[in-house]
Order: structure tokens, then sequence, then C-alpha cells
């Protein structure tokens, strides 16, 4: 694969043609610098470019060739940080406040969208997260609880509920979110480019940025063949920012995960899973899924810290799908792909000034698409002169992530969550068997 084509996936091959948009080859200034071409960087420059300011963006590839153009398209908000977590850690009132800022970015997805004309990209609504466990009679005291703690529009449904959409024993209660949706990302992340582009935006790609200097009250963006001058950068480079920033990128660890997308499967599917939302369990790294194309499963799933791919990923991505629903065992895999999220040790996103006029929009994990509107929000914000939204995510530094020993440590904490879910299934389904006899 060159670096300026698209890794294949079923967006690839469903995607909107794109001009390459040319390499910066020479000097030239904006009032914003924009490093990223993924959903952050995207959401920066356009609505940056919406309020008249001057924006240059450089993508080391090609627009939405990271995350932004291969994950699962689910928004919805919330983060990758789970919500009860945040409560611990900052109180109910500032978990509220964050939680309202992903609600405005699932807001500036559905806006986006309906102002780009292209409600193509939008592909269905509404979303479910299942337990692989029974949660308990106060199940539904407690979600209802946690919504209104937190302002949420999530509702409890019964196992009764769930397996009469989902046709599998494999789940318990659900929680439903009619604000969540699901959408081609890839075409998303395209329409969002041409309209920075109609706004006199400049989009760069196959430019790295390669180093930042002081310049007066700006900054200094360098190239391979050029540079560019602007009062403010906006690094929104996730898990791969390489050189250009050092202590953002040590920040940042990457983690590959997978998605896969069957060839057609006929009435089966239909019968299998009879709701045409977005589908997550909520296991600690569980799979991730939903109905596209009329008749093709979309499913994702797994996360590692090695991020070669796995040389037999379509069958393990097969098994994955056929252990939850066996009545799909004779579907095949048309596609499968990695795709990495760049996550904090906090497991929260940096978003913020770093330095007068060094802004950072990144580390949005597995929870990206509508959190990265919500991160470009407050950075806009930011620079047009409130700050009272970047400030939310103060608490969550930039902290060094570790290495490859933060690798280490992440991938056999991830072993140790997959146990804990192992060991919670087992001992239910035991407890169940002894009850029956
Ligand atoms: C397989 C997968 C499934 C996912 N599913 C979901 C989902 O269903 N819902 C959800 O909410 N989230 C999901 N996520 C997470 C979500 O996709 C990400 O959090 C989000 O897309 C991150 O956007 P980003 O702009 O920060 O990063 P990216 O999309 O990775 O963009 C960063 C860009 O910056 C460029 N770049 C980096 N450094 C430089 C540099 N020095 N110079 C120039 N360019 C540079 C990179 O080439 C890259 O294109 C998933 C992620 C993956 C990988």
């Amino acid at each position: 694969m060159r670096p300026d084509d698209y890794p294949a996936s079923w967006y690839a091959a469903t995607r909107d043609s794109a001009p390459k948009r040319p390499p910066l080859g020479s000097q030239d200034d904006a009032d914003v610098a924009v490093v990223g071409g993924g959903f952050a960087g995207l959401h920066t420059a356009r609505l940056l470019a919406l309020q008249g300011k001057r924006v240059i963006l450089l993508e080391r590839h090609r627009i939405g060739w990271g995350a932004s153009g291969r994950n699962g398209g689910f928004v919805g908000p919330g983060y990758a940080l789970r919500t009860g977590a945040l409560i611990e850690r900052l109180g109910a009132d500032h978990a509220r406040r964050l939680y309202e800022q992903s609600k405005r970015g699932v807001a500036v997805v559905r806006e986006a969208i309906e102002a780009l004309g292209r409600p193509d990209i939008l592909m269905g609504s509404r979303k479910l997260s299942v337990s692989r466990t029974d949660q308990g009679l106060d199940f539904a005291d407690r979600t209802r609880r946690l919504a209104d703690q937190l302002g949420a529009s999530f509702e409890p449904w019964t196992t009764a509920e769930v397996r009469d959409v989902l046709d599998t024993q494999s789940y318990h209660q659900g929680i439903h979110d009619p604000l969540s949706f699901h959408i081609h990302p890839l075409n998303f992340a395209l329409a969002l480019a041409r309209d920075i582009e109609a706004r006199s935006g400049r989009l760069h790609e196959a430019t790295e940025a390669t180093g930042l200097a002081r310049n007066g009250d700006g900054w200094r963006l360098m190239t391979a063949a050029g540079e560019v001058s602007a009062r403010h950068v906006v690094l929104a480079g996730n898990a791969d920012l390489g050189v250009v920033h050092g202590g953002i990128a040590g920040a940042v660890l990457p983690v590959a995960t997978y998605v896969a997308v069957t060839e057609k499967i006929g009435a089966a599917l239909g019968e299998a899973i009879r709701w045409s939302g977005a589908i997550s369990d909520t296991r600690r790294a569980g799979d991730y899924y939903r109905v596209v194309d009329g008749d093709r499963l979309l499913w994702g799933g797994r996360i590692t810290t090695d991020t070669r791919e796995p040389p037999r990923l379509r069958e393990m991505m097969r098994g994955d799908i056929v252990s939850v629903y066996p009545q799909l065992r004779d579907i095949r895999i048309a596609y499968a792909w990695p795709g990495i999220m760049g996550y904090a040790p906090h497991k929260m996103p940096q978003v913020g000034e770093i330095a007068p006029g060094l802004w950072v929009c990144s580390a949005f994990g597995g929870h990206g698409v509508a959190q990265t509107a919500a991160g470009a929000d407050a950075v806009v914000a930011g620079i047009l002169g409130d700050g009272s939204r970047a400030q939310l995510f103060a608490p969550f530094g930039t902290s060094w992530a570790g290495g490859p020993f933060g690798r280490a440590a992440t991938q056999l904490a991830y072993w140790g969550l997959q146990m804990r879910d192992w060991w919670d299934e087992k001992r239910q389904a035991q407890n169940a068997e002894t009850l029956r006899t």
C-alpha cells in the first residue's frame, strides 16, 4: 500500500471520490494551523472556517486515513472513561458538565451532516448497549439514577426486550440510547474536508509536520518542504503525532482494534438482528456491531497493544460473530482491517491549551466520533476567547504514557479485564445451571 492510498476496508470500497490534495511545498501563513486530518483536526478546521478564520491543515497521509476513516461509525455521548468512574473522580457536577459537552459533540456531528447536505452519511439511529451478565433486579433503578445524574437520555431495557430484537442467549439487560446514531465515517471525513475548502481553508495531504517553534506571538510548524506560520497551532494527531511534539506523542498510547464486514448474508441476518441501530456489549473490551448495506454485518472488537495486523484476522472476527450468533455460522468475511486508537493513561481525551497559542485535541480512545467534535468545539471556543469548555478537560493532563512499558502494562491490564469478563460470565452460567438442577 502506498502511503497516499486508503487501507482496504468496506468504507474505502464505498467511499466518495476525493481529490489528492497537494503537499505543502512552500512557506504559508494562517490564523490557525492544524496537525491531523482525522475528525479532531477536521472539526477544528471547519468550526474555525465557519467563524471566518484562515485555516491550514496538514495531514501525513490522506484525509480520514487514521482511526476516523476506519472506525465502527457509532456516534454517541460519553467518553472512553466510563461515566461511573468520571463521577467518582470528579464529582457529579463536573461529570455532568463533561457529559453535556459530549452531547454537544453529538449535536455538532448531526448538524454538520445536515449542513453538508449528505443525509446518506447517517446510516441508522439509536444504540443498544447490552450486558453479557445478569445485572440483577436493581438494574433499571441504577440505570435511571445514573441517567438522571448525568442529564442523559438513556433508559434501561429488560432482558426480554433485548432478546426480542437480538436473537441470542448471550445477552441480558440493555441500555437504550435514543440520542446515538451511526454513520459512514470515511465519507463524513471527506465531506468535512470539502466543506473546509469551500470556506477557503487549505488542506495538504502527504505532509507531515516535523517540527514546531515559537515565532513571536505565534508558532512556526515545519514540514520537509515548507512551513506554516500561525498565531495558533492545534495538535490533533491521535496516537502517532511523531516528532512534532515529543511530550504529547509520549502521552498517548497506541492501541489496535479491528473491524470486519461480512459478505451479504440475506434474510438470516434480519432474523438474528431485528434492530437497525448500533449495538455494543458492556464488557471491558467488548464487541460493537451494526447492520450495513441491507444485509451485511459490520463487527468490531478486541484490543491489543501489538499494532501489527494479525495473520488470521478474518477467522478471528468470524469466530467472534458466531460465538454470539451461532445461527450465522455460514457467513463469510468480505473485509477486515485494523485501526489504531490513542489512549492517555487516564482514558480521557487531551483537550486544551498547553502553551500560549498551542492547543491539543487528541487521545479520544475508542470513543471519538462525537468526542472529537466535542473537543474541537472546546478548542475553537478557546481560540475565540472562551476557555471555559476546554477548562472542563483540565483535570486530565498530558502525562507520559510509558512508551513500550506503558504498552506492556496496558496489554497485561487488558488480559486481566478479559479474564474478569470471562470469569463473570462463567460464574453466572454456573449459578444458572445450579438453579436449574
Ligand atoms: C477500529 C476502530 C473502531 C472505532 N469505533 C468507534 C466508534 O464506533 N465510535 C466512536 O465514537 N469511536 C470509535 N473509534 C475511535 C475513533 O475512531 C477515534 O477516537 C477518532 O476517530 C479519533 O480521531 P482523531 O482525529 O483524533 O484521530 P485520527 O483519525 O487517527 O486522525 C489523526 C490524523 O493525524 C495525522 N497525523 C498524525 N501526526 C501527524 C503529523 N505529525 N503531521 C501530519 N499529520 C499527522 C494522522 O495521519 C491521522 O490521519 C474507533 C477507533 C478504531 C481504530
